[in-house]
């Protein structure tokens, strides 16, 4: 057993539930419980991060002895972990829900590595705690196999994301209604090892606000600042205004740069409820989530949402200002006025229109990107919706394009309808030639415009369907697809020879297959 030095703060500083039994129970003045997971029957090792673990300074040998299975399904406990659930609220699909918490997650301590980098362990289905309401605290095979591949994958895209470790398998199964539809099943049940330097959300910070309570209020916000922006303590006392309203404008900051992410690569959340917003700007709670294959700003991957779509690709954006505002009203009794609030929602509008042009300009490959040049990339995007035309296969094809001979045929593999292809034939024409003319009048040597292509255009992204075949054959009991996958997306940007069908179109029976294109919150 490697030993990792645990410092753990957030019990060590915060305040917590005095009582320390399972029954679910509202938890107030305090903001966790002490939990220990619950042990399942027989846990065997999945599938791990081989990068997480070096950083963790755990040997290939250990990772794959009983022991890590033991200790990553939560049946043992290592020398220095301090178990406990954490108190958080939420604005659930536009509407207050009041107390949430980790319901299934349950957080084993604070390592700091050897490069002094904080990393959080938390277990993902490890058993019920007082959070779990009506729900079992448990976590089924094919949802922890999604959480733990996107994780990674985000990771490796140069997406802001909480990590994760491993993944086991408990051994025993886990009852689901799927679809909600009457028909509950019992599936292999798993756990996921999360990695991050801190799990909390905004909702930690509205579930002591919307109860009054101020002190506690305080002291988390104290408490985060810091730990978790140490950069800023630095500049003064984490309780000064100044530094407050620093903070503020960071956390707007880092969600409006998130949300540009998200937009680039083509990542749709699917559930984001402000407890399931980091306040460190990552990705986080990988539920019902989703790749746009054909490109649809309106497209959301999540059943319970298909109504209002409120949590649409091209929406979230506006969510990510709507969460902010609710944290923002949390905070406003910490605050002494509103207005460095206010300037820290005003400054989320600037960061993602900063973010967006970056990420705009590196996707067309410009030097600088104007204006127009955000038309330019409005107008390809109504013609791929259109069109149905796969995103990421049109934006890598994008990097190939000639601006010498702009009528050649270009990324005929990435659509959907060869009718729709015909029809939209002249408008792309029209479209290349536009595109032809920027990039001359930009006048760089191709290869250094193709390389920032191919660096923010990637090859490999874990389409739904190639999530649900890994997922399919591991339910069968063979997991080496997992592995793939997460081998194949430690490098997406890069061709891999031999590999070219997980680059390929989502074929036409994954179109309307549950998982593949529609997921409920049921996991
Ligand atoms: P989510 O929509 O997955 O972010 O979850 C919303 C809330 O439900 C969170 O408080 C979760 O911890 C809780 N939750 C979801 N699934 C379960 C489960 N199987 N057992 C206990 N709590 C759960
Ligand atoms: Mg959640």
């Amino acid at each position: 057993m490697p030993s990792l030095l645990f410092d753990n703060r957030f019990v060590r500083e915060l305040p917590g539930d005095p009582e320390q039994s399972l029954r679910r129970r509202q938890v107030h003045g305090a903001l966790y419980s002490r939990v220990v997971p619950t042990p399942v029957a027989a846990p065997h090792l999945l599938a791990w991060s081989p990068e997480l673990a070096q950083a963790l300074g755990m040997e290939e040998a250990w990772v794959r002895s009983p022991e890590f299975a033991q200790v990553f399904a939560g049946n043992t406990l290592m020398p220095g972990m301090e178990p406990y659930s954490a108190a958080y609220g939420g604005h659930q699909f536009g509407h207050w829900a009041g107390q949430l918490g980790d319901g299934r997650a349950i957080s084993l301590g604070e390592v700091v590595n050897d490069q002094g980098e904080r990393l959080e362990l938390q277990l993902k289905g490890a058993g019920p705690t007082p959070y779990s309401r009506s729900a079992d605290g448990r976590a089924v095979l094919r949802s922890s196999i999604r959480e733990f591949l996107c994780s990674e994958a985000m990771h490796h895209l140069g997406v802001p994301t909480t990590r994760a470790l491993s993944l086991v398998g408990t051994g025993e199964s886990v009852v689901r209604d799927m679809f909600y539809d009457g028909r509950p099943r019992a599936e292999p049940g798993a756990v996921v090892c999360r990695v991050a330097p801190s799990f909390l959300r905004f909702g930690n910070f509205e579930l002591p606000a919307s109860r009054g309570d101020v002190a506690l209020l305080e002291r988390l916000l104290s408490f985060t600042i810091a730990r978790d922006f140490p950069e800023l303590a630095a500049a003064g006392s984490p309780a000064s205004p100044e530094v407050r309203a620093h903070w503020f404008t960071e956390v707007c900051e880092r969600t409006a740069r998130l949300m540009a992410q998200w937009m680039r690569v083509g990542f749709v959340h699917g559930v984001m409820n402000t407890d399931n917003l980091s306040i460190l700007g990552l990705t986080i709670d990988y539920g019902p989530y989703g790749w746009v294959d054909d490109f649809d700003l309106g497209w959301t991957p999540n059943t319970t949402d298909a109504q209002g779509r409120r949590y649409r690709f091209g929406n979230q954006p506006q969510i990510g200002y709507w969460n902010l505002e609710q944290l923002a009203n949390a905070l406003l009794p910490v605050f002494a006025d509103a207005k460095p609030l206010e300037a820290g929602l005003e400054r989320y509008v600037e960061a993602f229109n900063l973010a967006t042009r970056a990420c705009v300009g590196a996707k067309l490959g410009l030097r600088q990107c104007t204006d127009d040049d955000l038309r330019l990339m409005g107008d390809l995007q109504a013609l791929m919706q259109d069109a149905e035309v796969d995103m990421t296969l049109f934006f890598r094809a994008l990097g190939e394009f000639d601006e010498a001979a702009p009528r050649s045929p270009l990324g005929a593999e990435a659509f959907y309808d060869p009718a729709k292809r015909e029809r939209a034939a002249p408008a792309f024409a029209d479209w290349l030639e536009r595109y032809g003319a920027r990039l001359r009048a930009d006048a760089r040597p191709v290869h250094e415009r193709r390389a920032q292509m191919h660096a923010a255009n990637p090859r490999y992204v874990l389409r739904n369907y190639l999530a649900q075949e890994a997922i399919d054959r591991a339910e069968q009991g063979d997991a080496r697809g997992v592995t793939e996958l997460l081998d194949l997306l430690r490098h997406p940007y890069e061709d891999q020879p031999g590999l070219e069908r997980f680059a390929g179109r989502r074929p036409d029976w994954a179109r309307d297959r549950a998982g593949c294109s529609m997921l409920s919150c049921s996991s």
